[in-house]
């Protein structure tokens, strides 16, 4: 199974994402966490990309494209996955369409969360990354049981550049303007499938298994 995960950011799709990727056993792969993997280990990839997430900028269609191409293709996708954050351009679509059309593949659903402006701002602004083992927490929705460190590791915690409200105000409107026009394009194409993202994680995730048909 293939299938995309839009939204906003800080929408949830990373949360609901996991869950999913346990529940359905379809292998979890955000474009996100590709590139941020790369800006810790250096790459030229990553110093690249850096500079536009900083800015809460979209990276390049073109070097997304090339890096998610590989990621398909590596053994533990090849029976599905479960698309966090790619695509995020019409571009983009038409290039997953393609990779995937080339394997004989296509996409199964396209599952959007909405969610509403402030409340986008409240989650991500309160957001924070742990800089040891990467896990995040929440300073309203999951506080970290110890000021500043991490719960699962105790690493100390920071904000990442893109969770900051200047940041976060301009990648919505980024979203708005680059990203939202996907949600026309997959309806056109009769895989687009709205959720509601508001509310306790295991309701959304019910939500979004209901509408794939996988739950009642
Ligand atoms: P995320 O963790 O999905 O919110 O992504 C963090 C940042 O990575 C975004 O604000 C973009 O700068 C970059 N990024 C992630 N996925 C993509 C994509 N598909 N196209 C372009 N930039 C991306």
């Amino acid at each position: 199974m293939y299938m995309v995960l839009l939204g906003p950011p800080g929408a949830g799709k990373g949360t609901q994402a996991k869950l999913m990727e346990e529940r359905l056993r379809v292998r979890h792969v955000s474009t996100g966490d590709l590139l941020r993997s790369a800006i810790r280990e250096g790459t030229a990839l990553g110093m690249t990309a850096k500079r536009f997430m900083d800015r809460g900028e979209l990276v390049p269609d073109e070097l997304v494209i090339d890096m998610i191409s590989a990621r398909l293709h590596d053994e533990d996708c090849r029976a599905g996955a479960m698309l966090d954050g790619f695509p995020r351009t019409v571009p983009q679509a038409r290039a997953l369409e393609e990779l995937l059309g080339n394997e004989g593949l296509r996409l199964d659903h396209v599952v959007s969360l909405t969610v509403p402006e402030e409340e986008l701002l409240r989650r991500a602004t309160g957001r924070r990354t742990c800089s040891e083992c990467g896990a995040m927490c929440h300073l309203v929705f999951n506080p970290p049981m110890r000021q500043g460190l991490c719960n699962r590791c105790g690493g100390v915690l920071f904000q990442r550049e893109d969770d900051r409200e200047q940041t976060v105000r301009a990648r919505l409107e980024v979203y708005e303007k680059r990203t939202a026009p996907l949600r026309e394009y997959y309806r056109d194409r009769h895989l687009l499938r709205e959720v509601d993202g508001i509310g306790p994680t295991d309701e959304v995730l019910r939500r979004i298994l209901v509408q794939l048909d996988v739950c009642r």
